[in-house]
């Protein structure tokens, strides 16, 4: 077996069954993410455009592409034809950008509202009370060719435990909130992605429906 699908191997048994597992593949070479796709995993997450087209134009079709880092509105188009899920929604004008694109390339697109709860200033993402005033006052209404389907988060990069679970906590409250009310019309409204290598335990013991796991499955990038 090859190192990366044993580390695959190992992350899937520490999951609980219904967590779906993103491998985060950014900065890693195709031979990388072809190694995971021979062990099973199917589900791979990128942060650039470029990097993401260039993966997806050589590797297997029945891969499914989530789109996680800051996507500026010129790279929309090709994110849009390839990827099956964006989880990186951190403006009205990008998800409209996105509708507008899809809807254009006749595709359908999965989005993840970003919320920014953590104490780095310089993450992207909605703020809570933003977020909540954004989704109540109608701002995801109208989507043609796109389905919010939840809330992606990260917590503060720190080794204090209580500061990350409280931001898991905090992630975990306005998914509630939005599930039992503005998007409580919409059963997709289902995917609470939170937690990475370092953190995913403390995300899953607050409820995380989807981890996003890059170092413990490809090893350390090298940027
Ligand atoms: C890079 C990245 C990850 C994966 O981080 P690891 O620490 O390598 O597991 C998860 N989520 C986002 C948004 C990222 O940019």
């Amino acid at each position: 077996m090859s190192a990366i699908a044993e580390n695959l191997a190992k992350v899937l048994v520490s999951l609980p069954e219904e967590v779906t597992l993103v491998a985060v593949s950014k900065f890693h070479p195709a031979e990388s993410v072809a190694e995971a796709y021979t062990a099973g995993q199917r589900v791979f997450g990128e942060s650039r455009a470029a990097e993401l087209s260039a993966k997806a134009e050589i590797l297997p079709g029945d891969i499914e592409w989530h789109f996680i880092g800051h996507l500026q509105s010129n790279k929309v188009k090709p994110v849009v034809a390839v990827a099956s899920m964006i989880q990186s929604v951190d403006s009205e004008r990008l998800l409209r950008r996105i509708d507008d694109e899809a809807t254009r390339q006749e595709r359908h697109i999965d989005v993840l509202l970003q919320v920014h709860v953590a104490q780095e200033e310089t993450k992207f993402g909605f703020a809570p009370d933003e977020m909540m005033a954004f989704v109540s006052s109608g701002g995801v209404a109208g989507l043609r060719s796109v389905t919010v389907r939840g809330i992606m988060g990260m917590a503060t990069n720190t080794d204090d435990d209580a500061r990350v679970a409280a931001d898991f906590a905090t992630l975990r409250k306005l998914f509630d909130t939005l599930k039992k009310g503005a998007m409580a019309g919409n059963p997709r409204f289902d995917i609470l992605s939170m937690g990475m290598s370092h953190d995913r335990n403390l995300a899953i013991a607050a409820g995380s429906t989807m981890v996003r796991v890059g170092t413990d499955i490809f090893g350390q990038r090298v940027y």
